[in-house]
């Protein structure tokens, strides 16, 4: 019988991260600056380090990686893909399905391949301290397991409603050194700002962002970092694909279909841009990010120019967006509520390179359990998106008689969702579809281009 998990060895991390700039039929859409006009890499420069922002104006198809930082990669990686033999039978499909297992890293998700380069490039350019949001409490996680990797310090924002319920991310975040801070907080500008609107603010991770942008734009010794949505993010990312890619070799097959949860973007292109650089050359295969009904960003939003964040401190990024004060409903239990999309990701979904669905919350909870039953692992709320997709996918193959290859990136590891689990085990769960009306008032938000 064949290998359920398809291994590298440590000497088959990429040595190059794959920049799907190199490969796009148009140039990406410029960043604009408050006035309308594109930005410099200059107008990042009191927030980012050189080589970031380099990496993320790049047009290079492949970038080195320093040595350092695949030093820390190799604590995890490579991360193996898996033959899904018991979840194929428990579904009796004649599909054969893949998943990259990308929660044997230490913080338990795809987050650290971005959080170590952020951190080493950081260091390099002399930055004492790092700012950042995080939601659900992975991207903080994995920023203070990187900071405590090249000695930085590191301050977290934590949207609130996650601060509240999610006390072991919180804890995590402190075992590896770094400070957490529900946000909204009366530390900043913008954190006063909401609190004086609305004092029980559930915090956004628009807002969050905001807080630990002020931050970092108001010292010297302080950057900040972003866990997803920006090119060079995405960038980092793409050693996901890599591996894949060689690993589908060994066993000599290759995915007709590849799924990824899509929240800002940066596990999908992570997996799917390497793959897009063999569709460019003629090869069929079909790359879908799979959002929640409940945030609907690319297949419901507008094509705009909007903030990255809810306060338009940030520069102006052409992507799906629900706008940018977006403030997602509560009784989601995942992740993915960011209002914006990685603008490449944007980009390519507008031209039609890469297809995108919305899974309600029930059915990816249902999607995860049948998964856990059958594989063993318990997905992130996040990662259920990806399987719900490839699931039903794998149903219709039941049906038609297809044989195809299914393949979907599991981005992280559930063990401090559990309290997600309990609530739809409870059946406390709802559908929810944001309403078109939230939709079309957005658009009335959007700040004006040109
Ligand atoms: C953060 C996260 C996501 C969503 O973020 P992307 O940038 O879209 O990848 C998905 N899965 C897990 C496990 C996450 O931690």
């Amino acid at each position: 019988m064949a290998d359920t998990k398809i291994l590298l060895d440590e000497s088959e991390i990429p040595t190059h991260w794959y920049n799907v700039v190199a490969d796009m039929p148009n140039k990406p859409e410029p960043v604009l600056g408050p006035d309308g006009k594109p930005i410099g890499p200059d107008a990042l420069a009191a927030i980012f380090p050189m080589a970031l922002i380099e990496q993320e104006v790049s047009a290079e198809r492949w970038i080195p990686i320093p040595e350092p930082v695949r030093e820390i990669y190799r604590l995890w990686r490579p991360a193996p893909l898996y033959r899904a033999r018991r979840l194929e039978q428990a579904l009796g499909t004649p599909a054969r399905i893949y998943y990259k297992y990308e929660g044997v890293s230490p913080a338990g998700s795809h987050k650290v391949n971005t959080s170590v380069p952020q951190a080493w490039y950081n260091q390099q350019a002399g930055i004492k301290r790092l700012t950042t949001e995080t939601g659900a409490g992975q991207w903080g996680s994995s920023i203070a397991f990187a900071g405590q990797m090249f000695g930085l310090e590191v301050r977290v924002y934590m949207v609130k409603v996650s601060y509240d319920q999610k006390p072991f991310r919180r804890s995590m975040i402190q075992t590896w050194g770094a400070e957490v801070f529900a946000s909204p907080t009366d530390m900043t500008e913008s954190g006063r700002k909401i609190l004086a609107q609305d004092p029980n603010s559930p915090g956004s991770l628009g807002i969050a962002i905001s807080e630990a942008v002020e931050e970092a734009a108001s010292r010297t010794d302080t950057n900040y970092t972003l866990g997803s949505v920006l090119n060079h993010v995405l960038l980092h990312q793409t050693i996901i694909g890599q591996e894949a890619k060689k690993q589908f070799e060994k066993v000599g097959d290759y995915p007709d279909m590849i799924f990824a949860p899509c929240g800002g973007g940066s596990n999908f292109g992570g997996v799917a841009f390497p793959f897009l650089a063999d569709k460019a050359a003629g090869k069929e295969v079909r790359l879908v990010g799979v959002e929640p009904t409940s945030c609907p960003t690319l297949t419901r939003g507008h094509y705009a120019y909007d903030f990255g964040d809810s306060s338009g401190f940030t520069p102006l990024m052409k992507m799906y967006t629900l706008g940018h004060d977006f403030v997602p409903p509560g009784i989601h239990a995942g992740g993915l509520r960011y209002h914006g999309e990685s603008p490449l990701v944007s980009q390519l979904y507008h031209e039609k390179l890469i297809e995108a669905v919305a899974v309600p919350q029930l059915a990816t909870f249902e999607a995860g359990v049948t998964f856990a039953r059958a594989e063993g692992i318990i997905p992130a709320p996040e990662s259920n998106h990806a399987i719900a997709a490839c699931v039903a996918e794998a149903r219709r193959c039941k049906e038609t008689g297809e044989a195809k290859t299914l393949f979907f990136n599991l981005s992280g590891h559930g063990h401090f969702d559990m309290a997600a689990y309990d609530r739809y085990f409870a059946g406390d769960l709802t559908d929810y579809a944001y309403p078109a009306e939230a939709i079309e008032a957005a658009l009335h938000h959007l700040p004006k281009v040109g």
